[in-house]
């Protein structure tokens, strides 16, 4: 058996960080004259004013970063930051606010889910005192999904493959190459490249990529996978790893059932043998994922733990 390497979902988030600075050194004043040091503090305070007045008046254009991006709003005399989700799907995003001579009050909780092409007021920020310069910045990471989401641990999962079909574990839960941490409970299962891969749950399809040629057994792949991420009813979201370029057969918000076929298999993305990996996850913050053990219906009757190098058969899906 080849070493079998898996993604991870570095597609899945993102992270930004923006700055907003003022300058002025209050001890410039220092060894001058009165009339100069007095000069000095009138272009001081016309200079922190001016901050100020940029930092109010100031609404830039929105960055983008694929999916969330945050806006600053002038709002009475401080300034608000709204997350805005431009996803199809959840997102949970967790901010992070610093600076010196502020007042920063969150509206909501430092990690908090935005559901799909919503925005929501986030943080306010109010200099302290606005005759004396001050700074902040922000910093936000994001992640598909909800926070608040709990898995349905009485759902029963098809196998990701068609009815009649058997296919062998690669690896399992805790497999010792790739499936720790946020990939606890994945499971691999090796197949020819260009096999019908199936959704093992149903649900609506909130993101994939199909456009990478290759894959390797090294980490500059990791984000060059072709996958499909279908959202289910209870908030997690199942996700299909390593199509074959143009593979994929669904599209972005189309619901799909349970036995549907979805992609076709292949090795791209960080990998060195044809397989699929499946795994279900939510998100623990705007950075960590949690990885769900999940149960599957097979002919060889339920599985809750895959174990690798064992074949199994999928079951059609329930009538
Ligand atoms: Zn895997």
């Amino acid at each position: 058996m080849g070493w079998i390497w898996c993604s991870g979902r570095e597609r899945m988030s993102s992270s930004r960080e923006e700055t907003a600075v003022a300058m002025r050194n209050p001890q410039s004043g220092r060894g001058l004259s009165a009339i100069a040091r007095r000069a000095i503090l009138w272009a001081g305070f016309l200079l922190s004013t001016m901050w100020i007045g940029i930092l109010l008046g100031a609404e830039r254009p929105a960055r983008r970063d694929e999916a969330v991006s945050v806006r600053r709003v002038p709002s009475g005399d401080g300034v608000n930051l709204i997350v805005e989700n431009h996803a199809p799907c959840d997102v949970t995003v967790t901010m992070i606010v610093d600076g010196s001579n502020v007042r920063v009050t969150w509206i909501r909780p430092e990690t908090e889910t935005c559901p799909a092409g919503s925005e929501a007021e986030a943080v306010r920020i109010v200099p302290e005192n606005p005759s004396r310069p001050c700074s902040w910045r922000f910093h936000f990471k994001w992640v598909k999904g909800n926070v608040h989401a709990r898995h349905d641990e009485n759902t029963l999962y098809l196998l990701p493959f068609e009815a009649g079909r058997s296919f062998r574990v690669s690896q399992g839960y805790n497999g010792t190459l790739t499936h720790f941490d946020q990939d606890q409970y994945a499971v691999d299962f090796a197949m020819r490249e260009g096999t019908a891969v199936c959704a093992a749950r149903s649900g609506v399809v909130v993101d994939l990529e199909e456009s990478y040629k290759t894959g390797g057994p090294s980490k500059k792949y990791k984000s060059r996978v072709n996958f499909v991420s279908i959202a289910h009813d209870d908030g997690t979201i199942g996700e299909y790893h390593h199509f074959r370029q143009n593979g994929v057969l669904v599209e972005i918000g189309q619901r799909v059932e349970a036995g549907q076929r979805i992609a076709l298999s292949g090795n791209t993305g960080y990998s060195t043998f044809p397989h699929l990996h499946f795994g279900v996850y939510s998100p623990l913050d705007g950075k960590r994922l949690r990885s769900h053990p999940v149960a599957f219906a097979t002919r060889q009757g339920i599985v809750t733990e895959p174990a690798e190098g064992r074949v199994y058969t999928a079951l059609p899906a329930a009538k």
